[in-house]
């Protein structure tokens, strides 16, 4: 499978216009860029804001770096121990393995740390030094390896690494962030999905997807090799301006999940990573979002939209909120229901 990687290819496959070359491949110097052939065939050519090369095709506009964007937005950094580790909450750490990704999202909020040019992971005296890490902290309940994307290791290494997690007692939970059943689902295969299933623990995987396009047949069909293998999928989704702002795309999207057995977790307010203002959203357009989901569609379709909030202070809810107080009477609180319509309610 071929997968794009510069300027000049994007252009040759008509992904760029001629014309914009050269500003793409100073794009190109700053961000990483990987396209694989079977995501780049969904964009349609004849549409000028096409959701998915939106998500993949680099644009200028990232050259266009605002004051108020970090790059470190959800403040890795600063609750990182050891290398590797990400140790934020109290019962979970992450572990990111690889900071290499099959394809480079122009959103990522780890934008400045994933591609091939920075570190190309954890060498094997680090990831001893994390796992040791996690060993001596009873209090750790889940691991979450995210990354770069940790299915992009060989299913020997995935292996390897879930045995050591294993060994772990206090260990109970193994959560994998990915995005590989979308942008490389051939590479989910039979033997990778064996490898993420370990004794006496629970492993979820949590898939990234942005748009109901990207849950092609091979995408579903991969999704399923981890259901079928009694996985539980979560989903997380990135809300992404002129990708997933419509109320029509963003319910399409969750039900086309739960169709695939993927029961949606979070929906991102877009993080504040450098050259990305361009896609992101204000909160009242999220809140309007899910606003939309409640109650038109299932609740099995409902995910939690949450923000993370810069300096490493960790994920908050962002609404919207459905109930307020009476404002003359403190016995009573007021509950919207999802027509709008404003209910009293006894406090308690
Ligand atoms: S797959 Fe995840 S880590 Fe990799 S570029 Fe996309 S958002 Fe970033």
């Amino acid at each position: 499978m071929t997968t794009f990687r510069t300027a000049t290819q994007l252009c040759e496959h008509g992904y760029v216009a001629p014309e914009r070359r050269q500003a793409i491949e100073k794009v190109a110097t700053r961000y990483a860029v990987a396209l694989p052939e079977s995501l780049a065939g969904l964009i349609d050519g004849n549409d000028p804001d096409d959701p998915i090369a939106r998500q993949f095709v680099p644009d200028v506009a990232e050259l266009d770096h605002r004051p108020e964007e970090l790059v470190d937005p959800i403040g890795d950094d600063a609750h990182s121990p050891v290398e590797g580790i990400v140790h934020r909450y109290p019962d979970r750490v992450l572990l990111k393995l690889t900071h290499i990704c099959a394809v480079y999202c122009r959103f990522c909020f780890r934008r400045e740390m994933v591609g091939p040019g920075r570190a190309a992971g954890l060498s094997p005296r680090a990831l001893t030094a994390a796992l040791d890490y996690i060993h001596s902290r009873p209090e750790i309940w889940e691991v979450i390896l995210t990354g770069g994307d940790p299915l992009i290791l060989s299913p020997r290494r995935l292996r390897a690494v879930m045995k050591d997690l294993a060994a772990i007692d206090h260990v109970k939970i193994v959560r994998i962030h990915t995005r590989m059943p979308v942008a490389e689902p051939n590479q989910v295969t039979a033997d990778l999905v064996r490898a993420l299933k370990i004794k006496g623990k629970a492993t979820y995987v949590a898939v990234h997807v942005n748009h109901p396009r990207e849950l092609t047949a091979d995408a579903r069909a991969a999704c399923a090799r981890l259901a079928d293998a009694g996985i539980p999928l979560l989903s997380q989704t990135v809300l992404l301006a002129g990708v997933n702002d419509a109320p029509d795309v963003m319910g399409e999207l969750m039900r086309a999940l739960v169709e695939c057995r993927i029961k949606p977790y979070y929906l991102h307010h877009g993080d504040l990573a450098p050259g990305t203002s361009h896609l992101r959203t204000d909160i009242a357009t999220g809140q309007e979002l899910m606003r939309g989901l409640r109650g038109r569609v299932s609740g099995l379709c409902q995910p939690t939209y949450v923000l993370d909030i810069p300096g490493g202070h960790g994920k908050s809810p962002i609404g919207p909120n459905y109930v307020t107080r009476w404002e003359s009477d403190e016995t009573l609180a007021v509950v919207e229901d999802f027509n709008g319509v404003r209910h009293r309610y006894p406090v308690r």
